[in-house]
């Protein structure tokens, strides 16, 4: 059954003017730092208007990284902010590897993690527990836990971490599927499915803390008025998403029913490819980048799409098209929140 909930509208001002007027006067930079770091400009404001202690990235270490991060430690100075890279450069890999690790002198091209935080010691923390937490599974906790993320996150984060010995590890694992596995219901906020706001998995997709966290996200964009703030909350809200993992969805928009949460149809006008595993990872299963640009030629031709267990269904009004058979009932999914803004 689709349950239409509503939650409490957004009028959460939590920010005083002289926040405010700091981060209207510091945005520039941080968009500067942004811009050169490859770092989320979100998550720079957050840990520069002190709502996490720390934020931590893999970015492409290439000619452009390495020219610029002078100019990122000034930056980052500029704004009371200390900044450390890791030692390592990584390889990711598909949704099935982890990272393999090269040296920084690596001919090959790989990522460094940046690290951000008001903290010299966190900052430095943030960049060795990233790549600790890839080998050891005790440090996925340890990392969560220096980014700030909610105490019941962490928990569900540490279950997520690498264990070398299980092969059903953080790289065989699809995070956001987890959540939903431990959700009855969905909240726009949380729309790990579509492009979230929040830097960690959501223990459920009604977790408070996390929902708390945009809530406060939000209103830093709605401040900054050069960041589209609306467009940011029609894509947490509006389109529904075919998922298969972070990398790769389509999202569609129209008249969506679900019959629970995970399934349902969609008799969809548009249609948004978010598939990216190719530039994300680096090494990637070809054969399922093909079925992915196949699925999405036939919606192009469709309107319809159903989503059941075990089957996708694309119709041309009512005559079918294509039918893939699910290996798993959660691959893919169609999802849309069943928590909404008030209009
Ligand atoms: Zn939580």
């Amino acid at each position: 059954m689709f349950h239409s909930l509503e939650t409490q509208s957004l009028n959460w001002i939590n920010m005083n003017q002289t926040q405010k007027h700091t981060l209207k006067k510091n945005y520039p930079t941080l968009k500067k730092l942004a811009d050169l770091s490859g770092n989320s400009i979100v998550e720079l404001i957050m840990v520069f208007m002190d709502y996490k202690p720390a934020s931590a990235e893999p970015i492409y270490y290439d000619k452009q990284l390495r020219d610029n991060l002078p100019q990122i430690q000034k930056l980052a100075n500029k704004l009371g902010i200390y900044f450390s890279t890791s030692t390592h450069k990584y390889i990711i890999n598909s949704p099935r590897g982890i990272f393999t690790e090269i040296p920084l002198n690596d001919s090959r091209l790989g990522k460094i993690i940046l690290s951000f935080s008001k903290s010299a010691e966190i900052a430095y923390k943030g960049a060795y527990y990233y790549h600790q937490k890839m080998l050891d599974s005790s440090y996925g906790y340890k990392f969560g836990e220096l980014m700030g993320y909610p105490k019941c996150c962490l928990k569900f984060g540490d279950y997520l971490a690498n264990n070398n010995s299980n092969p059903n590890n953080y790289g065989f694992k699809n995070p956001a599927i987890e959540s939903l596995k431990r959700s009855e219901h969905f909240d726009w906020h949380l729309n790990v499915f579509t492009t979230s706001l929040i830097p960690h998995f959501p223990c459920s997709l009604t977790c408070k803390d996390s929902i708390e966290y945009v809530k406060k996200a939000l209103e830093c964009l709605e401040c900054i008025k050069e960041l589209d703030t609306d467009t940011k909350k029609q894509y947490l809200s509006e389109p529904v998403s075919l998922y298969w993992t972070c990398a790769d969805r389509i999202l569609l928009y129209g008249d969506y029913k679900a019959s629970s949460l995970g399934y349902g149809e969609i008799s969809y006008t548009k249609l948004e490819p978010k598939v990216t595993s190719s530039s994300f990872y680096q090494k990637v299963d070809k054969n399922n980048l093909c079925l992915l640009n196949e699925i999405y030629k036939h919606l192009e031709q469709g309107n319809r799409l159903v989503v059941t267990n075990h089957y996708c269904r694309i119709y041309r009004d009512n005559v079918p098209l294509f039918q893939l058979k699910k290996r798993d009932r959660y691959t893919p999914i169609l999802i849309k929140p069943d928590i909404l803004p008030v209009p």
